[in-house]
């Protein structure tokens, strides 16, 4: 129970924290200072305007010097960030693979956003993910070295393929997302990420379009859906290539 509360609660912190990437990494400012200040006013912010969700709150999505507006970014990503947190913790109980696993997961929060917001991936993400992801592999081993290398590999090959193929719509960001994930959760996972991503996109965009919402030539970033196909398949990829094998056999 203790500890149900404490992975909500880190969720929540990290998701404040992923907040402050977000904001920053695609403006290339640094992450660590200035410490957080309204973008509005400038003021610098207490402690009291960065309890998660709940300095939104009890501000009712304002800020309390200024009275600006704060876009309801900030508390859906802590909560998403909580709720998954408190998901895997479920999922892996005090693992290795918990921790590497909220790791990624704070990634692709943070790459799912940047992507939708700015239409990029940013390389000081996927670089250092990608570097982790071999040496946890070689120092936990949860996964060989070699399920790792073939993770980084096989995906991003077959994605820059249908790139070059299909010019336009993915872009090596993506490519590079998609090898920092392979190199964790290894090739066949990460490919029915993919799969599954590409076909919640596909199902989106065409919605979309239908609709009149968008039109044929509007750019959808492919990002956020590799990353959702990612954790669908942290979830429930045993599950699912399970329930895949039984029905050949
Ligand atoms: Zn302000």
């Amino acid at each position: 129970m203790i500890f149900f509360l404490y992975f909500l609660i880190l969720g929540l912190l990290i998701g404040s924290f992923l907040n402050v990437i977000i904001y920053r990494l695609p403006e290339e400012k640094s992450i660590i200072t200035p410490p957080s200040h309204c973008p509005k006013c400038g003021t610098r912010l207490k402690v009291i305007d960065l309890i998660p969700v709940l300095s939104f709150l009890s501000t009712r999505g304002k800020c309390r010097y200024c009275n600006t507006k704060i876009s309801i970014q900030y508390p859906l990503v802590e909560l998403l960030t909580g709720f998954l947190f408190l998901a895997a913790y479920l999922k892996f109980g005090i693992s290795i693979q918990l921790f590497i696993y909220l790791l990624l997961i704070s990634a692709l929060i943070a790459v799912t956003v940047i992507d939708y917001k700015y239409m990029i991936i940013p390389n000081k993400i996927t670089y250092p993910l990608i570097v982790i992801s071999v040496l946890s592999a070689i120092i936990f081993d949860y996964l060989t070295i070699f399920q790792s290398l073939l993770g980084i590999v096989i995906p991003s090959l077959l994605l820059l393929i249908v790139a070059f193929i299909f010019k336009g719509g993915m872009g090596m960001g993506d490519v590079k997302l998609v090898a920092a994930i392979g190199g964790f959760m290894g090739w066949s996972y990460t490919l029915a990420g993919i799969f599954l991503g590409s076909l919640l996109g596909s199902i989106i965009g065409l919605s979309l379009m239908g609709l009149g919402i968008i039109g044929r030539k509007t750019r959808i970033p492919f990002g956020p859906f590799i990353c959702i196909g990612a954790v669908v398949m942290i979830f429930f990829g045993d599950t699912l290539f399970n329930w895949y094998i039984n029905l050949f056999l």
